[in-house]
Order: C-alpha cells, then sequence, then structure tokens
C-alpha cells in the first residue's frame, strides 16, 4: 500500500484507511489460483465486516465463511449469495440458527454432537431441511500464537475424531439434517505450508475410510488460516496463495463431484489495512521515550491481545526526510499497560502532530475495535 501523505494528511485520526486497488489485486489473484478447479472460497467476515470491503468481496463473487448470527445478516446485506454462506461457531444460539436457517444460507458447519438434535429442531420447525458440514478437530498443531491454534485437542473448536462416527449416525439419523462435508479450521496466521500437508493427508484418510462405509462428502472445507507478512508489507502486499492452493490441490485426493472450499480471513484483507494515526505527545521519560498516538488498543486489540507487531512508520518524517533516528516506545492512551505498540521502536525524530501509520491492520482491526475509555470506534475510508 502507497501511503500517500497529501491524501492522508486532512483525514481526522484515527482512522482506518483501506487500499481498494490493493484488495482487487488480491481477489484477482485468488481467482486466477482457482480458475477452473472445483475450488470455492468463502471470505471470513469476522476478519474485517466493513460494509465497503465486504461488497467488494461480495462483488468478485466470492462466497462467505460467518461465525454469528449478526455476521449472516451482515453478508446477506453486502451482496453475498445465501447459498454461498457457511455458519461455524461451537456456541449457535437458537435465535442464530434460525437466522441462517431463514436466510437459507448454505451449509453449517457443526461443532458438537449437542448442537445436531438443536439444529434438527429448528429446521423440523421451519419445514426446512438443514446442510450440515461436520467441523473435525484432527488435532495438529498449527505452529502459530496458542491464541490463534484452534486445530489441537485442547482447543473448544470441532468435533473429536473419535467421536466423528458417532455424529455421522447422528445425522444419518435426523430426519431434517442432510450431511454434506467435513470442515476443519486448524488455525491462523499459518506461514508455512506443512500444517496444510498434514491436514490433507488426514482428510485424505478420512475420505477414504468412510468412502468404504459408503459415506461420500461433496464439501470439503480446510477452513482459513494462511498468514500474512507482517514485517514486510511492501515487499510482500499479496500472501502466497498459488503455493497455497498448489498445496491443498496437489495433497487432497478430491474424488467426483466432491469441492474444496477454503475460508481466507487475514490473507484476503490484511495488507491493504493500515491504521492511521497521530501522535499526541512525545514524552521525555527517564532513559526512555515515548511516543502517545491517539490511537489505542480499543483501535487495534491485537497487539495488546496476542502480542502482535504491526510495522510502525512515521509518514511525517519520511516527508521531511533526513531526521536522526531514535528509540520510542510507541503506546496509545488508554489506561491500561498492555495498550503498547511497539517497543523500543527506531523512528525518525518524531513530533508531536506527525502522522503514523500502523500497517497490516486490515484483518482483525476495525473488526475488534471497542468504545473502551468511552472512545468512538474509529473511522474507515477506502482510498
Ligand atoms: C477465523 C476463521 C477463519 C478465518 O481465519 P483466517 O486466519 O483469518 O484466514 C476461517 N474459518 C473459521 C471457522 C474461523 O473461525
Amino acid at each position: 500500500m502507497t501511503l500517500d501523505l497529501s491524501k492522508l494528511q486532512g483525514l481526522k485520526t484515527p482512522v482506518y484507511v483501506y487500499d481498494r486497488a490493493l484488495l482487487e489485486a488480491t481477489l484477482q489473484e485468488i481467482k486466477s489460483c482457482i480458475e477452473g478447479k472445483p475450488v470455492m472460497v468463502h471470505y471470513a467476515v469476522k476478519a474485517n465486516c466493513n460494509p465497503e470491503i465486504m461488497k467488494m468481496i461480495a462483488g468478485a463473487g466470492f462466497g462467505a465463511d460467518c461465525v454469528s448470527g449478526g455476521e449472516i445478516k451482515a453478508a446477506v446485506a453486502a451482496g453475498f449469495a445465501p447459498e454461498s454462506i457457511c455458519y461455524a461457531g461451537v456456541g449457535k444460539t437458537d435465535d442464530e440458527i434460525l437466522t441462517g436457517v431463514k436466510a437459507g444460507i448454505g451449509f453449517f458447519n457443526v461443532e458438537s454432537i449437542e448442537e445436531l438434535e438443536i439444529l434438527n429442531a429448528v429446521a423440523k420447525e421451519e419445514g426446512a431441511v438443514i446442510n450440515v458440514a461436520l467441523r473435525v478437530n484432527p488435532n495438529i498443531d498449527a505452529h502459530t500464537h496458542h491464541y490463534i491454534t484452534t486445530g489441537l485437542e485442547e482447543n473448544k473448536f470441532g468435533i473429536d475424531l473419535r467421536l466423528l462416527d458417532k455424529a455421522i449416525k447422528t445425522v444419518a439419523s435426523m430426519s431434517n439434517l442432510e450431511l454434506c462435508g467435513l470442515h476443519f479450521h486448524i488455525g491462523s496466521q499459518i506461514t508455512v505450508m506443512d500444517p496444510f500437508v498434514l491436514l490433507c493427508e488426514k482428510i485424505n484418510g478420512l475420505i477414504e475410510h468412510y468412502r468404504k462405509q459408503g459415506v461420500e462428502f461433496k464439501v470439503i472445507d480446510v477452513g482459513g488460516g494462511l498468514g500474512i507478512d507482517y514485517d514486510n508489507p511492501d515487499a510482500n502486499p499479496i500472501p502466497p496463495f498459488k503455493a497455497y492452493f498448489d498445496t491443498l490441490l496437489s495433497h487432497l485426493h478430491l474424488g467426483e463431484g466432491q469441492t474444496l472450499h477454503c475460508e481466507l480471513g487475514r490473507s484476503i484483507v490484511g495488507q491493504c489495512g493500515s491504521l492511521l494515526s497521530k501522535v499526541t505527545f512525545v514524552k521525555e521519560g527517564i532513559g526512555k521515550k515515548f511516543v502517545i498516538l491517539d490511537a489505542g488498543m480499543n483501535d487495534l486489540m491485537r497487539p495488546a491481545l496476542y502480542g502482535a507487531h504491526h510495522n510502525i512508520e512515521n509518514l511525517s518524517a519520511a516527508a521531511r526526510q533526513g531526521d536522526e533516528v531514535e528509540v520510542y516506545d510507541v503506546v496509545g492512551p488508554i489506561c491500561e499497560s498492555s495498550d503498547i505498540f511497539g517497543k523500543e521502536e527506531r523512528l525518525p525524530a518524531t513530533r508531536r502532530g506527525d502522522l503514523i501509520a500502523l500497517r497490516s491492520a486490515g484483518a482483525y482491526g476495525e473488526s475488534m475495535a471497542s468504545t473502551y475509555n468511552m472512545r468512538p470506534l474509529p473511522a474507515s475510508i477506502l482510498l
């Protein structure tokens, strides 16, 4: 993303700025990777539910992956075809299930045997049949941050492999449920392909095992998780989709009538967004200098929540040129010690009023923002 200071200087901060051209190029790259292949990509709405962004992704022909009733409603409003929507979640309420049934979504990713009973009851009440993909916990370590791994036995997500037989039999016994496939999601910000290879091998075993019993899965949904390069957003603005899809398609033994579904969130929207903020104070401590921004952890929660790091750029100093490099802790104004964007950051000498960009903030940025400390939600703009 090229951040042009002249276009940004007048904006009221903090504000999320999105690069429309980069998002379009990213969507185009995904499309070119899957053209003519039995692949359907669902955009994981929770990564960024900005209505304009969702509209662009829906307009490009992608499906949606939702994790709440609210997201289903937002996805339909943004123009995603209902039959292209899938819905996962360990704690779907009856109301949320009803929202999905009434909208006519494509399939539910079911996370427990307990959930099947309720789904069937709601479907019966509505005179509907629900397509069910069983979310399997494959017990694979995605080697990512422990808060964003989801495919281990100790995680709350999915159905344990040892309970899968029972879950499949339960679906078969229920009048208003139809088994359509298997679903997996092993974690997020995965930057190497090995965990996906392991996942494919597990899936092949399951397809083969159940085929012998006469059970076929139309939908093989591998979830999301492809990571982005937070350290080098300019060198790698578009994630390695070709390697990702090649890995999946070459390792998975898909049969006739089987479609690979992916639920990509971060990799679609992560690099197209930056959080812009102004420097409120440069505070001199004892042996330490703080850059205090007008953006805080309520605007961008990832650093406080996961210890994540977003590249920090002083756009004003870059335009001034020639300022000496200094070392700062870059912090927000919130009354929490975890409200830190970077420790010992090397930045050109920074002044009050300088415009700062927190890069790669398009995913899990705006969508996680809150009004903590009674601050307004950050604004956003597509450029
Ligand atoms: C969050 C989530 C995704 C998207 O994950 P990314 O790492 O953003 O690609 C996909 N599927 C499910 C079920 C999720 O919960």
